[in-house]
């Protein structure tokens, strides 16, 4: 193809470029319908209208920053990612907090600890008397650098929730990565330690389970206790409650996880979210 773009003339080089280009857009556009169009599925659901209510919760992501990378994140987070909110928009969201219908902030990420303002942030939303929950991986408390971070936490009564995606080591390791799970346990004991997870303590601890395959959580109820059982009986680990979230790769960009979905999977999905 290169010797006949050599030897062609400019205006039969342009023919042919564009051929090229048309024959990879094509390419393209049979690759794409080979997936499974679920638009249709979709727009025929009896599924429940979803309106707007007022803003009761401000949900910040910090940055991309982390120390972990797991296989199922859904912004690629890391610990080379550099994009990491400024002090600019830091002030923004102080003045946002201010609202009275806000009484809580979220705080998620990457490691949202790991943004250098994290601390001038929750401490700022304390002060106004806001409701301040950490999205925390467990491990970033272990990391050097961040041994006090559980000790801040508990000082400012921020709420904790974990990401523990399963109680079983493999299916923790497998999905964010090997030692994870060993080192979520010892953040698990230190915050024990400090009164999260214990019963009468304002210092509450919810762990977050997410499905390390193609379907959706088991009943949360059920899995709670299963949690409940397993950490107290294995590591002496309590913690208040469990939720169950759906966070899958789906149409990650290089996601080395790959699940074929069929229509009737699909649809018993979407039946089991009413
Ligand atoms: S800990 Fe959370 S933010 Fe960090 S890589 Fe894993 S899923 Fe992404």
């Amino acid at each position: 193809m290169l010797l006949v773009l050599i030897k062609a003339s400019a205006a039969h080089r342009l023919e042919i470029e564009l051929y090229v280009i048309l024959r990879v857009y094509r390419g393209s556009i049979n690759k794409l319908k080979t997936m499974r169009d679920t638009w249709p599925l979709l727009k025929t659901t009896d599924f429940p209208n979803v309106s707007r209510a007022s803003l009761e919760v401000l949900q910040v992501n910090l940055g991309y920053l982390c120390n972990q990378s797991c296989l199922h994140c859904h912004v690629a987070a890391g610990p080379t990612r550099k994009e990491l909110m400024q002090q600019e928009n830091i002030k923004h969201i102080i003045e946002v907090l201010r609202k009275p219908t806000v009484h809580t902030l979220d705080l998620t990420g990457g490691a949202p600890e790991m943004n250098p303002m994290f601390r001038d942030l929750v401490s700022a939303a304390r002060q106004l008397d806001t409701t301040v929950i950490d999205r925390c991986n467990l491990t970033i408390l272990t990391e050097p650098g961040f041994e006090d971070t559980a000790e801040f936490l508990a000082a400012n009564k921020v709420q904790i929730v974990a990401s523990l995606p399963c109680y079983i080591e493999d299916n923790v390791d497998g999905q964010r990565g090997k030692g994870v799970y060993q080192k979520s346990m010892q953040a698990l004991k230190q915050l024990n330690q400090l009164g999260y997870g214990k019963a009468g303590s304002e210092l509450t601890l919810t762990l977050v389970y997410n499905p390390t395959g193609p379907y959706l959580p088991p009943p949360q109820d059920k899995l709670e206790q299963d949690y409940k059982q397993f950490l107290a009986q294995k590591y002496d680990i309590e913690f208040n409650q469990l939720f169950t979230i759906t966070n899958m790769p789906i149409l990650l960009k290089n996601s080395v996880i790959k699940w074929p979905i069929s229509a009737h999977q699909i649809t018993a999905m979407i039946g089991s979210l009413r």
